[in-house]
């Protein structure tokens, strides 16, 4: 499209013209019988895609906070004990979300750039026996990536229910939700599951479920609570009309499509595409000599990549010129941090955009230099 911005922020991204289409087709009842249809299989997509064949999907109007706030308004009780592995920006606020249903919260964090140790997640969970933990697979904020397996292996081992934050990760980094023993795989639609935001989205484990079913006190969150969305979610599942509140219909059409070409495209060949643009996009920024936040290649998401602009670049001017050039991208989340800039490459991206991308920010480099 003439004069048209490739977006390359870590969310939202460029979306593919099938799923904007379905998003702008007539609206239609959310009794009706097509619809019913379009909810049930996208819960049913879901589970492909989180590879949770077991897991109960959720699929709710709202952003990717409301799916933390989901996960702790349902699995928290006043008094109960969450650990938060925090590797930047939504760690602090899954800890301040957490405590507001009454959670004794644990944080532990890492400096930007760095992970925490699993040795280090270990050592707490021993200390004492914790409800929840919860951590964020790709931080936004930094690019840095956790390693999920290895915190699902711990939950089952200390009996903790394990929450992967994955507005930044799901369907573009390998998680293999039932697999590796997570409980709650949460996303946003308008990452790299490729819909416009929206939509909250989440996949409980049995074992989530059955910590809900056995709480002792009421769900203190009137919208979030479970016990109104798990008869909806059960009821489109059995292609039955029910109601609690109105779903975002032209939403769910629009994730139907999406999640059918994420199925398609397959789940392996999908984690291979967006490593491999991660390997481009860094491989040029190794060229820039230009350093990345995280601080170990083998911690760095494949979703996105966060840069330290260079000493001589002015971040804005240099920023503000990749614009002009046709890419947006972002600036840092962290205040009061050096300097540094975002480019997301998950979801729908292709190579040409990866290419663009480079190209641009090429362009602005010398223009910036000269
Ligand atoms: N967690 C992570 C890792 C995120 O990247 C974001 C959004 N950037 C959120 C949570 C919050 O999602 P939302 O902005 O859709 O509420």
């Amino acid at each position: 499209m003439k004069g048209r911005s490739l977006l390359m922020i870590p969310g939202p991204i460029e979306f593919e013209p099938e799923v904007l289409r379905a998003l702008g087709a007539p609206t239609t009842s959310h009794v009706a019988p097509n619809f019913i249809e379009t909810f049930g299989n996208s819960l049913e997509l879901m589970r492909t895609v989180w590879m949770a064949p077991t897991g109960q999907p959720f699929i709710i109007s709202g952003s990717g906070t409301l799916a933390m706030d989901l996960a702790g308004a349902n699995l928290i009780e006043p008094g109960d004990k969450a650990l938060v592995v925090s590797t930047g920006y939504f760690g602090e606020r899954y800890a301040n979300l957490l405590s507001r249903y009454g959670a004794q919260v644990t944080i532990v964090s890492a400096e930007m750039g760095h992970v925490v140790g699993i040795d280090e997640i270990e050592t707490v969970l021993k200390a004492d026996q914790y409800k929840l933990l919860t951590f964020t697979h790709v931080d936004t904020s930094t690019g840095v990536r956790m390693d999920p397996q290895a915190i699902g292996a711990l939950g089952k081992k200390y009996g903790v229910l394990t929450v992967l934050d994955g507005v930044c990760s799901v369907a573009g980094e390998e998680i293999r939700q039932e697999e590796w023993g997570l409980d709650v795989v949460l996303t946003a639609s308008q990452k790299a599951i490729g819909v416009p935001p929206g939509l909250a989205l989440l996949v409980a484990s049995q074992a989530a479920m059955k910590a809900f079913h056995s709480r002792s006190t009421p769900v203190s969150n009137y919208y979030g609570d479970w016990s109104n969305w798990l008869p909806i979610m059960e009821a489109y599942e059995a292609r039955k009309p029910s109601y609690f509140a109105t779903p975002p219909v032209n939403h769910v059409a629009a994730l139907e499509v999406s999640l059918e070409m994420i199925a398609a495209e397959g789940m392996e060949a999908r984690f291979a595409r967006h490593k491999e643009f991660a390997d481009t996009f860094r491989s040029a920024v190794k060229g820039w000599d230009m350093s990345i936040v995280p601080r170990e290649e083998s911690n760095s998401a494949n979703t996105l990549t966060a840069v330290y602009y260079p000493e001589d670049l002015d971040g804005n001017d240099f920023r503000m010129k990749v614009v002009k050039a046709g890419v947006i991208i972002a600036g840092g989340l962290l205040k009061g941090k050096p300097g540094y800039f975002r480019v997301g490459h998950m979801g729908a991206v292709n190579r040409n955009d990866i290419h663009a991308t480079i190209t641009a920010i090429d362009h602005a480099l010398k223009q910036c230099r000269s």
